[in-house]
């Protein structure tokens, strides 16, 4: 047994805790949760515990359907909200074959193995995501209209003592669990919040990512309201994204950060955000995966960037511009530690584990093959028009869940990141939400056409 796990079993009896919660995370980005009893850890961290993957979605087909759960020791953590004694603990878990190889369905290898890639060129890579999402004042039956906790706006302060009080206790749970916090604030939505977690490894961050929806369900749950990642739960108001900054470094050097160059961006993050571009339509199935995501993504369409909520929906990338895809901060001369870029597509809901996989497998490849960055977009790319943009050689994202399974299939670098097994499930599922959304007949078809046609 190594020192990790020996620091588990000792803290399990040092505070009382008799359920350790087993995590994983099925392909569409659902967390999974198996209890065991204290006895049964030496065990798991020797050999796995064993369950039926064929019953987790996305997972394994009938035949091949044992699977482990294997705890990985670096993720322990007891469970603030379960403080009363005997106590809970979670680990995250990487699934594993009855052969003891690691199954190619489980996200967190997916991700790992992309590492893994990265570090062969000498590269860790640290994400650092701002965490969108609403809160609403209860949980929304069926057919019911969701209702925010407020009628705030960006940055607003003292009148929405819910939304206020809901941060505290959320930002004190996280940080209690070892989830550092950078910035919160309200975001622009009624009721729409925003949390940034400290920068990471993008494994740590994507484990990060999957405890924080559970945390930010269970605090708001504790305040008597709910909390929801829906990509665009409103028509009228701004979707919730999860606007990604990213960096590559080599040992303690950040790899994008080269002094006197422009924007301080080393050529390494030149071809990174190359990458990143030309492969940006294949990948956007796995970083915005659901029919809603595009809502958001196009919800600003014909208007502005304001109905839009900020959401990029355009290939480009800019120097502090808000409009584009990929944005380059401004950078603190002081600090080249810290440039990054900022991916802005992705929502919440994706799965973290794919969605970090796929993009920096675009940003290698960049690299890798030297990709050659076009000229960056300094105007608002919302506010050109169609022909303007193609001028300027900006193509759009997909338009939506359809188009985006088109660009997915055709792919030969998500299919290698995800690899078969991932890549045809999630292309099967996907489909199957696409035309069972088709087929729907909705209530805005019903209030324009019964009457009028
Ligand atoms: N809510 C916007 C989005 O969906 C982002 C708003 C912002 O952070 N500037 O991406
Ligand atoms: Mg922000
Ligand atoms: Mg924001
Ligand atoms: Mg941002």
């Amino acid at each position: 047994m190594d020192r990790q796990q020996e620091f588990v079993l000792r803290t399990l009896e040092e505070r009382d805790i008799r359920f350790i919660r087993l995590w994983f995370t099925d392909v569409l980005g659902f967390l999974k949760s198996v209890a065991v009893a204290p006895a049964e850890l030496e065990q798991a961290f020797a050999e796995g515990i064993g369950f039926d993957g064929s019953s987790i979605e996305g997972f394994a087909r009938i035949h091949e359907a044992d699977m482990l759960a294997k705890p990985d020791p670096s993720t322990f953590q007891v469970l603030p909200w379960r403080s009363e004694a005997p106590g809970t603990a979670r680990i995250f878990c990487d699934i594993l074959m009855p052969d003891s190889t690691p199954s190619f369905a489980d996200p967190r290898y997916v991700l790992k193995r992309t590492l893994a890639r990265a570090a062969d060129l000498g590269f860790t890579f640290y994400t650092h995501p701002e965490l969108e999402f609403y809160l609403l004042k209860e949980q929304v039956a069926e057919g019911g209209k969701p209702e925010p906790v407020d009628s705030g706006g960006y940055f607003d302060h003292t009148p929405h003592r819910a939304a206020h009080d809901f941060r505290r206790s959320a930002i004190m749970m996280l940080e209690s669990m070892g989830i550092s916090v950078e910035y919160s604030h309200h975001e622009g939505g009624p009721g729409q919040q925003e949390i940034d977690l400290r920068y990471a490894d993008a494994l740590t961050t994507a484990d990060n990512i999957m405890t924080f929806r559970l945390v930010m369900k269970e605090v708001a749950l504790e305040h008597g309201v709910f909390a929801s990642f829906m990509p665009k739960p409103f028509t009228e108001q701004p979707g919730s994204g999860m606007h990604t900054h990213m960096s590559l470094f080599e040992g303690d050097r950040n790899a994008f950060y080269e002094p006197g160059a422009e924007y301080q961006l080393s050529k390494v993050g030149r071809a990174f955000i190359a990458g990143v571009l030309r492969h940006a339509a294949e990948l956007t199935a796995v970083t915005n995966q659901w029919v809603n995501s595009y809502k958001r993504l196009w919800g600003g369409v014909g208007a502005s960037a304001g109905a839009g909520g900020e959401a990029p929906p355009y290939i480009c990338w800019g120097h502090n511009n808000r409009s584009a895809l990929v944005r380059v901060p401004m950078y603190k001369p002081q600090k080249g530690h810290a440039t990054r870029i900022e991916f802005r597509s992705l929502d919440t809901a994706c799965n973290p584990y794919l969605a970090f996989a796929v993009i920096l497998g675009a940003g290698l490849k960049g690299i890798e093959e030297g990709y050659e960055l076009p000229p960056g977009a300094e105007d608002d790319v919302w506010a050109l028009t169609t022909a303007e943009r193609r001028a300027m050689g900006i193509q759009p994202l997909p338009q939506s869940l359809d188009e985006a399974i088109v660009e997915m299939e055709r792919s030969d670098l998500v299919a290698e990141v995800l690899g078969e097994h991932v890549f045809d499930f999630f292309l099967r599922n996907k489909r199957a939400e696409w035309e069972d959304y088709r087929r729907q007949v909705t209530e805005y078809e019903r209030d324009r056409y019964l009457k009028v046609l």
